[in-house]
């Protein structure tokens, strides 16, 4: 039988795409009796990029005002009915450098969730492009750097880049070997993220059906390589916790035979204080 009581990736009505607040999603995952719950909603971008991106996420002066000081009212509320850790999802940007050190002190741990790009000349593109092999480069040179930083603890979603990329030939298990290893050489989480398969599947050319993610060829490549697992719900709903996505991402990690863990080790406060 699974056991599923854990869950560390979470938004939050701040972001403006999801419903519910932080009590919410706590209240229905100790009704479901989850043990530990992590809250990680979008992080607030800098305005030269925010005003680039078409993206919606709580702003600068929320998370100060709102985000951080409910989730320490909410720290204190349960303690002792379940743990509950503050987060945040971020992308890596150069020019936001310095921030990641200062919210890495604010919150318990940092999910790197690369959903945008960095072109020349101060433009941007999604992971959610049609993309050519300079792109996906790009996409994995980015997580590789970001990981390199030592600042994250999971990968959310390390196969997004497939979403509109499906095929897996020669090129994308170029990609998928390298951010496997840099997550492995820094000792981060690769993250099947449930909310892929929220979305619609397709059969491979082996006639498996798959996910655009998780995506069963780039997760047997995990497992092939012993990289550290954590399996996440990424709920933008209360509905999504527990729900038929998380069980086949469960379904499917056994399947493939992924040894993946339900608690994650957290930085230490030296790990936090040696990269500030
Ligand atoms: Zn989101
Ligand atoms: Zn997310």
């Amino acid at each position: 039988m699974l056991n599923i009581d854990s869950n560390y990736h979470t938004h939050i009505w701040l972001c403006r795409h999801a419903i519910g607040d932080i009590d919410d999603y706590v209240d229905r995952a100790i009704e479901l009796g989850y043990k530990e719950i992590g809250i990680s909603d979008h992080v607030p971008l800098i305005d030269e990029i925010e005003k680039k991106l078409v993206t919606r996420r709580m702003t600068k002066e929320e998370y100060r005002t709102i985000y951080l000081p409910s989730l320490a009212r909410a720290k204190k509320k349960y303690q002792g009915k379940i743990v509950l850790y503050s987060a945040l999802e971020a992308e890596y940007f150069e020019a936001m450098h310095e921030l990641y050190p200062q919210m890495l002190n604010e919150v318990d741990y940092l999910i790197l969730g690369q959903h945008y790009l960095p072109l020349t000349q101060g433009r941007f593109f999604s992971v959610y492009d049609k993309m050519t092999p300079a792109r996906l480069d790009v996409y994995a040179q980015t997580v590789t750097k970001a990981l390199n930083t030592g600042w994250f603890t999971i990968l959310a979603h390390p196969d997004i880049y497939l979403f509109n990329n499906p095929d897996w030939n020669a090129y994308a298990i170029k990609i998928a070997e390298q951010i496997i290893d840099a997550c492995i050489a820094n000792d981060v989480y690769l993250e099947m993220n449930a909310n892929g398969i929220r979305k619609r599947s397709f059969l491979n050319p082996e006639g498996e059906i798959v996910y655009r993610y998780p995506r069963l060829e780039f997760w047997r490549l995990v497992r092939s390589k012993g990289a550290k697992v954590i399996i996440n719900d990424d709920c933008h709903l209360v509905e999504h916790l527990h729900d038929q996505a998380t069980l086949t991402a469960y379904q499917m990690a056994e399947a493939i035979g992924i040894k993946y863990s339900t608690r994650i080790t957290l930085p230490t406060a030296n790990e936090k204080e040696n990269n500030v």
